[in-house]
């Protein structure tokens, strides 16, 4: 059943290329040299050498010992993500997208940014490339996450703040969509995450998909079966699609997306979009989107930066459709707790989107028997969120 877009790049009736006719080509283009190096042994070789060489893969899938006797129900396994190199999943997707930009000739990446987690990513892998890289990233963005910004110019990119909108990430995707219209000869879009027009929802699934092949080795050895479920949060859903991809054959095991409900979702200020979202078409898809009653994306808020995106990807809308995978709401206040709940009892201190995650397993734990397992994927490491959560819990550190 793991499936693959059809030929127009839909699942069902989710995905698809709404896009304008001068950028069919540069998708065309992308479609086919994908279509030629994914199964192409060298490109492959070379992306496993990256991985593990560049990147630090395998990540370890580590036995959270403290908090499953702590919680009294299934073990809980982490995925561990946040130990990669630049500190998330999204280095996966990256170090992908720029060996196959280098191999159709492309001498130049441009990407979108929110908190600045995949412009620092993508700004890595062009100076490892030696690539040109300018990353867009709304202004207000760029205004609360200076750390970021300083990082890409380091790194050797050209950040540019985005006026357009709200001057956030959705308006930093629009402006990157317009710069590769204008410029295709040289320059690869390096999207963020599984969502676009076909087959960046693919490709992007590919690369992260490396997450689940090996949890799924590493599960089998530690306890000789597969979990009884898998939990990861949800933005664009790259990480997510990464943890569930190797296990959507196996019909046992849950996959449980957690979303980020911010301040609730009966309230205004919430990102849960399989919770409160609708059918529409932007940023070159059909999917889920927050949208306001006059089918305008609606604006969304969550403590988490990384999951501040009012839509999600084509293929997780599908397995929603389908009852594959579930969606659950998850609070800025329960993601919150789950941070520094697992910073006490594990000595790990994940990533405020991971924590959306971890929070629904902390729910979900002891009401299985001691003999299930959960694996939580740990998307990244939360030294980047302190502040903010500090800030959250009233006090102010003179971090940025
Ligand atoms: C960007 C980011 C996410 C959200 O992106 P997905 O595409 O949904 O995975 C989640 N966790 C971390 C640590 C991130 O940096």
């Amino acid at each position: 059943m793991a499936l693959n877009a059809d030929s127009s790049g839909r699942f069902g009736q989710f995905g698809g290329r709404y896009i304008p006719e001068t950028l069919m080509n540069a998708v065309i283009e992308l479609d086919e040299a994908y279509t030629h190096f994914k199964n192409d042994g060298s490109f492959r070789q070379e992306l496993k050498t990256l991985f593990n060489e560049y990147a630090g893969r395998p990540s370890r899938l580590y036995y959270a010992e403290k908090m499953t006797k702590d919680l009294g129900g299934a073990k809980i396994y982490f995925k561990r993500e946040d130990l990669n190199f630049t500190g998330a999943h999204k280095i996966n997707n990256v170090l992908g997208q720029a060996l196959l930009a280098k191999k159709m000739g492309k001498t130049r990446l441009i990407a979108e940014t929110g908190a600045g987690q995949h412009g620092v990513a993508t700004a890595t892998a062009a100076a490892y490339f030696g690539m040109e890289c300018v990353v867009f990233m709304g202004k207000v963005d760029t205004e609360r996450q200076a750390l970021n910004v300083y990082k890409m110019k380091l790194l050797g990119a050209d950040v540019v703040p985005v006026t357009s909108g709200t001057a956030t990430l959705k308006d930093a995707v629009s402006e990157a969509f317009r710069e590769w219209t204008n410029r295709i000869a040289d320059t690869h879009y390096c999207l963020g995450s599984v969502m676009g027009p076909h087959p960046f929802p693919t490709i992007v699934r590919d690369f992260q998909s490396v997450i689940s092949l090996e949890a799924r080795e590493q599960i089998l050895e530690a306890e000789g079966r597969l979990p009884d479920a898998v939990l990861a949060c949800v933005g664009g859903g790259s990480n997510a699609i990464g943890s569930f991809y190797n296990f959507i054959d196996d019909e046992d095991v849950q996959l449980i997306g957690c979303e980020a409900a911010g301040r609730g979702i009966d309230t205004f200020e919430t990102a849960a979009t399989v919770s409160t979202g609708r059918l529409g078409v932007f940023h070159g898809m059909k999917s889920l989107f927050c949208q306001d009653r006059f089918g305008q994306i609606a604006p969304v808020y969550s403590i988490s930066a990384g999951l501040d995106y009012p839509g999600i990807g084509p293929e997780h809308a599908y397995l929603n459709s389908i009852g594959r995978a579930k969606y659950v709401p998850v609070t800025d206040e329960e993601a919150v707790q789950a941070f520094e709940y697992t910073s006490r009892t594990e000595g790990i201190i994940p990533a405020i989107e991971s924590s959306h995650a971890i929070a629904h397993a902390v729910r979900l734990a002891p009401q299985m028997d001691k003999d299930r397992i959960l694996i939580v994927t740990i998307s990244g490491r939360g030294d980047k969120d302190c502040a903010a959560v500090a800030r959250y819990r009233g006090a102010d550190i003179p971090l940025t």
